[in-house]
């Protein structure tokens, strides 16, 4: 007997940090999410990343809303980051009494010397782990001078390889990496473990984000074995480049979504043409984001950089 086995409909998420406005690049991340949730019947959620209160402002958030509406992509639903501080603090928790968590002391400015120490020797600027060498006489001096540590995860050594449904077979040993600050001396978390947290209490399957998070992808999967999470399945598309070849910024104000419409741009040509830039396939025109969706898949999609020029 056959028997179907029934995969449950992914869920996805689109993650901004609210410290600026959307630009095109954004938004092509943005559609293929919601692109490979909508063609599977499976979910989008739009996830705020705003834990840092100094760059993230409520403007942005309302921004992105309104620029994501203007081209259709309604998500399932809304999280932000700032909201699931305990969720993160239990998660922190966790990792801390498992030993996989350490203080450090370093200033910035300390830890920039020993990074050119380290490149006039022609070596890779990897943290030394020299914290972890601190007895406990020595890290309650520095805690006496008024010193609070940052936080760094403690990264198994070790060559991880996973498939990446875009870029293919990834391996990147650990050892190639500096621990990962997790969390700032004033109690702040950085992206890297509230990302995994929410990964894993949001049930998300596929992660779809441009090229420049790959090592991050490294990291997090060592973070998902620790917190013992699933992990997602991760594609990683390639970066849109302005046609100077300089990278989009956030401050890029000609190719920012709200200068586009006010140019009267048409969302809908814009999202069939971001679909299928950088791939095989020719952009076509689609009736509807539904219907897009309906003929959108990963494949095709190629690992390099695409230019966008928007005179063109
Ligand atoms: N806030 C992150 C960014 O905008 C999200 C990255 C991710 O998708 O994990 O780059």
């Amino acid at each position: 007997m056959l028997y179907a086995c029934a995969m449950p409909p992914p869920v996805l998420r689109f993650a901004p940090s609210p410290t600026g406005l959307l630009h095109i690049g954004n938004l092509r991340t943005a559609l293929l999410n919601v692109l490979f949730a909508r063609h599977a019947g499976g979910q989008l959620i739009l996830r705020f990343d705003d834990t840092d209160e100094e760059r993230c402002e409520e403007r942005f958030v309302d921004a992105i809303r309104t620029d994501l509406a203007w081209v259709g992509i309604t998500p399932d639903r809304e999280e932000r980051q700032s909201r699931r501080a305990a969720a993160y603090e239990s998660a922190f928790e966790r990792l801390r009494a498992a030993g996989l968590v350490y203080p450090c002391y370093e200033s910035a400015e300390e830890l920039e010397r020993k990074r050119r120490l380290l490149l006039a020797r022609r070596l890779p600027p990897v943290y030394d782990r020299a914290a972890l060498r601190l007895d406990e006489a020595e890290r309650a001096a520095l805690e006496a001078q008024g010193r609070r540590p940052h936080w760094r995860f403690r990264l198994p050594r070790q060559t991880l390889q996973w498939q990446d449904l875009i870029c293919g077979r990834q391996s990147l040993a650990t050892a190639s990496l500096s621990d990962p600050v997790l969390r700032r001396a004033d109690g702040h978390y950085l992206y890297m473990l509230p990302s995994v947290v929410d990964d894993i209490d949001m049930g998300i399957s596929h992660v779809i984000r441009g090229a420049d998070h790959i090592t991050n992808t490294a990291v997090q999967l060592c973070l998902f074995a620790a917190l013992e999470g699933q992990p997602p399945a991760f594609a990683h598309h390639s970066l849109m480049l302005a046609a100077d070849g300089s990278k989009l910024a956030k401050r890029l104000q000609g190719l920012s979504l709200a200068q586009l419409r006010a140019d009267g741009i048409e969302p809908l040509a814009l999202a069939c043409l971001l679909a299928r830039l950088g791939s095989s396939h020719n952009p076509a025109p689609a009736a509807s984001l539904d219907r897009l969706a309906a003929g959108f898949s990963l494949d095709g999609l190629s690992r390099a950089p695409v230019r966008f020029d928007p005179s063109a």
